[in-house]
């Protein structure tokens, strides 16, 4: 497991993070449906704005999973469960590298 691999990965995607589909397109929509009279185009508007405060909560939440892998990284506790201990599996880490927990417990977190 390489792991300057994995912090490559992982501050690539805070960049794109941070970089783009941030606060500002949010903005640029609510004030579109203020100004937009016509229903049809106000429910679009409306749900489009609802589309992307969902995907800001998951960038949100990403960002904070990735600070902490970073800081695990720095630690030496990188790849390491955070329940159980074990090793998280390679193809896990290379898949979302910002996860915390293998794949058992995450089941189990789920289930
Ligand atoms: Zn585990």
């Amino acid at each position: 497991m390489e792991t300057q691999e994995h912090k490559d990965a992982l501050l690539k995607k805070r960049g794109e993070i941070l970089g783009g589909g941030g606060i500002k397109p949010l903005q640029a929509s609510m004030e579109n449906n203020t100004r937009q009279g016509d229903m049809a185009d106000q429910a679009s508007g409306n749900n489009e704005v609802h589309i992307q405060l969902k995907l800001k909560q998951t960038d949100a939440k990403i960002l904070q999973a990735i600070e902490e892998a970073l800081w695990r990284i720095e630690k030496g506790t990188y790849g390491i469960c955070r329940d159980c201990g074990e090793e998280i599996a390679a193809p896990r880490l290379n898949a979302i590298p910002w996860t915390r927990v293998c794949i058992t417990c995450k089941e189990k977190q789920s289930a």
